[in-house]
């Protein structure tokens, strides 16, 4: 469906002069990018709420402010877009005019409008996600594309909708790296925090005898459960709700958890319980400073590092439950 946007630039207190003058005349429903957003999320982060910000979240710091809305593309759209390029000249004339007080200042009140299509937006990403090699073995591939295996090639195909998982992000790679390395043929497996389920099948093409994907997003878990049976592995391995290891009846031989550093290490007793003997434990999604914080949580709980990798700012670590 096209759109069509109407977005104005403007100063801090412009935000509230403009969405108020919107609602008044009927357009309530606008969208306002605000650079003092990212800084408090900024500030949020010791107090662990996330791991990791996009650069281009952080370059909308340097950003002005700005009021947006969209209207469908026809008659009534194009009525209401006019109506708010009216509102929004009217309150800078205003402004001028010395109507609200005499500091008011607006910014630049740069008024443009576009037409967007939605479509861009929802598939945009496809056109980056290709087919790749990701271990020696492994070769990711969209669902979308063709790609002939040659001799000693396993293929991932992946859809991975709305859930996080296409295999190109750092500490996805290094998990099928290490899966390749550490998978025995035959073994039992659980993929904590499935998303796509891109582990879970890459351990079935591995060769392990039984695995199970555990998520608490129902949409990842459905998700994973397509890509398993488009890659024709539902017969060693399935997705279900789950979190973490909480009420999961399941014991394995190795543990992949491509997580955050707090939820490695809330995950740490439940790993030793639902590891064998010698069982190894695969965890990522770590910012190398939090490297120290997940070692001490899963030694402490009975297991020993045996191998730690490193990518960008990330980093996987590798343990094994002590006999
Ligand atoms: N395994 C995939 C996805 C990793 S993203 C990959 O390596 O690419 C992390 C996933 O963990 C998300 O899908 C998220 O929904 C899930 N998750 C977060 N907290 C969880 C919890 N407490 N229990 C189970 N899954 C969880």
């Amino acid at each position: 469906m096209r759109y069509i946007e109407v977005s104005c630039e403007t100063s801090e207190t412009g935000i509230e002069l403009l969405t108020a003058a919107l609602d008044a005349a009927g357009i309530s429903d606008t969208e306002v990018s605000d650079p003092r957003d990212v800084e408090e999320i900024m500030d949020k982060k010791e107090s662990y709420e996330w791991d990791y910000i996009e650069e281009s979240v952080v370059h909308k710091m340097e950003e002005a402010p700005r009021v947006s809305s969209y209207f469908p593309e026809g008659e009534e759209g194009r009525k209401q877009a006019d109506t708010m390029k009216e509102v929004l000249q009217r309150v800078a004339d205003d402004v001028k005019a010395g109507m609200y007080g005499p500091d008011v200042d607006l910014g630049s009140m740069k008024i443009t409008e576009q037409i967007r299509d939605d479509a861009d937006w929802k598939d945009k990403w496809k056109a980056y996600f290709k087919p790749f090699h990701v271990s020696e073995h492994l070769v990711v591939c969209p669902s979308w594309e063709n790609y002939e295996p040659q001799e000693g090639e396993k293929i991932i195909t992946i859809d991975p909708g709305m859930a996080f998982g296409t295999g190109t992000h750092e500490t996805t790679s290094m998990c099928l790296a290490l899966l390749e390395k550490y998978l025995q043929e035959g073994t039992k497996v659980l993929d904590a925090g499935t998303g796509s389920g891109i582990l879970s099948i890459a351990a079935a093409l591995l060769g392990a005898g039984e695995v199970l994907g555990v998520d608490v997003d129902l949409d990842a878990v459905r998700v994973a459960q397509e890509n398993i049976s488009v890659n024709h592995c539902e017969k060693t391995a399935r997705a279900e709700y789950g979190d973490l290891t909480k009420g999961v009846d399941y014991e394995a031989d190795l543990i992949v958890g491509n997580l955050m550093a707090e939820l490695i290490c809330m995950l740490a007793e439940g790993i030793a319980a639902h590891l064998h003997e010698n069982g190894v434990f695969i965890a990522s999604g770590i910012l190398t400073e939090k490297e120290d914080m997940v070692e001490k949580a899963v030694t402490e709980a009975g297991l020993s590092l045996v191998e730690k990798q490193e990518k960008g700012e990330w980093s996987a670590m590798v343990f094994q439950k002590e006999s």
